[in-house]
Order: structure tokens, then sequence, then C-alpha cells
């Protein structure tokens, strides 16, 4: 009899051996599936992360392109604005009837040009030849850049104009005769480039450039006979920039504005964003005039020009200098 509570007994403990074995396996079996979902929880993780990253990616390049699209949509606004312009000014100038030069006799018969000697030969405009001329052009020079810049368009054979600033630049006039020798075109861009200051008035704007041309002149012997307006000839009122226009053309001078913007006359234009906006645009420009700075702090243009010059090569463009039998670019 006293044999049943043992036998009892030992079937409990069993059992509860049993219970105990089975609890263990199911926690390890648990703690297993508890390691994969942490597992899978931590890929997951990692997945969210970088799809959030490519999102995020897309979002910037998407902003970028809308923002380029919207740079291409204001250049082509400025290109119908200039070219009506242009259409415009060639209409007026075709009806236009001989003008009078105002400095050739007064009422006493003398002359009363306070500017005698700033007179520009005349010349023909050339026809129309078919060829891919790009006419590359530098302002706001002599810098220590300018070196450098000759150099790469040596190694082109191009030939470009210069717009030369006087003020800030006296250092480097050594390379203005450089810009001569190398058959160049040295023009004139201002003394001061003080907006102010020169477009105050007529002759405002004569004073400063007198300085200019003699500081040239003094320098190479050369005398230049075009120039571009500091901002472009839009940036003086219509009322001053007519007056300035007129007694110019009389003194023989031909002013150039651009067609081709570098947009290299902002500090936040990169090096590829000015081989983009010439390389890109310049294919729908007849005759491309091309602005871009030699100035002082250009680096971005300077490591931009080798990629320009060589793409434009590769297209079939030869590169120019301009002088007065170029049609010219005028904005007004
Ligand atoms: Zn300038």
């Amino acid at each position: 009899m006293k044999k049943l509570p043992f036998i009892a007994t030992l079937v409990c403990a069993l059992a509860l051996l049993c219970c105990c074995g089975f609890l263990g396996f199911q926690c390890q079996t648990l703690d297993k599936n508890c390691q994969t979902l942490q597992t899978q929880a931590s890929q997951l993780k990692k997945d969210n992360s970088a799809l959030n990253t490519k999102l995020t990616d897309s979002t910037t390049k998407l902003e970028e392109t809308e923002t380029y699209l919207e740079g291409q949509k204001q250049y082509i606004s400025e290109l119908s604005e200039q070219i009506t312009a242009i259409t415009q000014n060639n209409a007026s100038q075709s009806t236009d009837s001989e003008k009078e030069d105002p400095y050739v006799t007064d009422e006493d018969g003398s002359n009363t040009d306070p500017y005698p000697t700033l007179y520009a030969a005349d010349a023909e405009p050339e026809n129309a030849t078919g060829e891919k001329i790009a006419y590359l052009t530098f302002d706001d020079g002599p810098s220590k850049l300018t070196s450098q810049v000759l150099d790469l368009l040596d190694q082109y054979n191009a030939k470009a104009t210069f717009f030369v600033v006087c003020k800030n630049n006296e250092a480097y006039a050594e390379y203005l005769s450089q810009i001569v020798e190398r058959g160049h075109t040295l023009a004139l861009h201002s003394y001061s480039h003080d907006y102010h200051q020169i477009y105050a008035s007529k002759d405002a704007f004569l004073e400063d450039y007198q300085k200019v041309y003699d500081w040239v002149v003094e320098q190479t012997g050369y005398t230049p006979s075009l120039f571009r307006f500091p901002g472009g000839s839009n940036s003086p009122s219509s009322y001053v920039a007519k007056e300035i226009i007129e007694e110019m053309e009389q003194r023989g001078f031909t002013y150039f504005d651009w067609n081709v913007s570098s947009g290299d006359g902002s500090s936040l234009t990169t090096t590829e964003n000015i081989i983009d906006n010439i390389c890109d645009t310049i294919g729908n420009i007849p005759t491309p005039v091309v602005l871009m700075h030699d100035g002082s702090g250009r680096n971005a243009t300077l490591a931009a020009l080798p990629t320009v010059l060589k793409n434009l090569s590769e297209a079939g463009y030869e590169f120019r200098s301009l002088d007065k039998t170029v049609p010219p670019v005028k904005y007004r």
C-alpha cells in the first residue's frame, strides 16, 4: 500500500519535469523568435532610413530642376526682351535721317567740343558668312586672373574682347599691352564702374570715359573704339542712355551688350553653372556675344573657361574678337 503514494509522487515529479522541459523549450523558441523580430525591425528601420534619404535626394533634385527651369524661363524672357529691343532699335535706325554733329559749329562758327580727341575710326559691317563664331568677352579686368585667361585662350587659338576698368586695376596695367599683342580686342568698360557716378549725366559718363581712354592709350598706344556700359546699356535711365549713346556714336564709338550670359556676375554662380549657362544656350544664338568676367575674384570663371573652350571648339565654334564690323548686340 505504501507503494501507491510513491508511484503517485514519481508520476507527479515526472509530469512536472516534462512541463518544465516543455516550458524551457517554449521559452527558447520565443527568445529566438524575439531575436528574429528584432533583426527584422532593425532591417526595416535601415530600409526606412534609406528610403527617406532617397526621398530627400529626389525632392532636392526636383527643387533644383524647378529652380533651373525657372532660371531658364527668366533667361528666355530676357532674351525675348533683348530681341524686341534690338528689332525696334534696328527699325528706328533704318528710318533715322543723317545725324548732325552738335559740336562741329557753334553760332559763332567755333568748335565747342570739350573732348576733341575722343573720336574713333569708322568701319563698314562685314557680310554674314554662316560660320559658327563665338565672341567671348571679359569685363572688369585686368586682374591677376587675366594672365591665365590669356594663356587659356592661346591654347585654343581663341581671340576675345576685354572690356577693361582702370580704378583698382592699375597694378595689372601690363596685361593691357598683352591683350593687344596677343591679338585680342582691348575695349573700354569705364574708369570707376560706379553706376551712381557715371550715369548721373552724359557729361559725368564722358568725364569718366575720358580717364579710362587716356589710361589705355598711355599704357598701350592703342586707341579703343568699342565700349560696354557697366551693367549693360539698360543700366542708365532712358534719358541719360539716349544722350550717352548719341554722343558716343557721334564720336565713332560702338557699344556692345551681350546675348549669352555666363551668370558669373554673381559670386553664388558655380563653375558648373557657368559651363551650362554658356554651352546649353549658345547654340540658339546666331551671333553669340558671351558675357564673362576676368575681374578680381572671378575664379569660377577661370575654372570654367577650359571646358567652355573645349566644348565649343568641339561643337565647331571659332572664337573671334569683336570689332566694328560685327553686327552689334544692343539693348537700346
Ligand atoms: Zn562690369
